[in-house]
């Protein structure tokens, strides 16, 4: 078994239920289980087009492969109605694997660990939320990162169905 990090975002609809739909879809699935989801970010647009961004990452164990995961993952997109009109285009839901355990490569076609890892806050913040001592061996631990994202508007959404988020929303807050 393997554990892996994927990274959801969309800007289009109701991003929060289709994350959440998307989450069950992959739930259901035999090869994968989730140990962990954070909760849900909306961010600034970076280097992308539209509204606000919301983002959310789980964690995994699967016995799939690096690529029979990608391919889940592409699938999933396909089916909550993901088009790809231009690059960087609006979306309705983007899901990146973030890390696989043990991989490290640089296909095209996937690259792990992913390559704007540590660049973007909203992969950042809710990654070190559900596994705050996240390390990768070409860089050590991840939250040593935050600083330079720390210009990144991005603010930590109250959960629905508890209290997690209510007392972080605005020490979470980068302005
Ligand atoms: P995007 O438009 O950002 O969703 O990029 C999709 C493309 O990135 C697909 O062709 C994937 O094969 C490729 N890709 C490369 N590395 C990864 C990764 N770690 N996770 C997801 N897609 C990836």
């Amino acid at each position: 078994m393997a554990r892996a990090f994927i990274g959801f975002g969309g800007n289009i609809g109701d991003t929060r239920q289709l994350i959440t739909d998307a989450i069950i879809c992959l739930a259901q699935r035999c090869e994968l289980h989730i140990l962990a989801k954070s909760c849900f970010y909306q961010s600034a647009p970076v280097e992308a087009k539209g509204g606000d961004y919301i983002n959310a990452v789980i964690e995994i164990e699967t016995e799939l492969s690096p690529y029979g995961l990608l391919h889940i993952c592409q699938a999933v997109e396909q089916e909550f109605g993901r088009e790809r009109p231009y690059a960087n285009a609006p979306r309705t839901l983007d899901l990146d694997i973030l890390s696989f355990e043990g991989v490290s490569q640089a296909d095209a076609e996937l690259t792990l660990p992913h390559p704007r890892i540590i660049e973007r806050s909203f992969v950042l913040l809710p990654l070190l939320e559900i596994a705050p001592n996240f390390f990768l061996p070409n860089l050590g631990e991840l939250k040593h990162f935050l600083p330079q994202v720390a210009h990144q508007r991005i603010e930590k959404l109250p959960c629905r169905n508890c209290n997690c988020g209510e007392k972080t929303v605005s020490s979470q807050t980068a302005h």
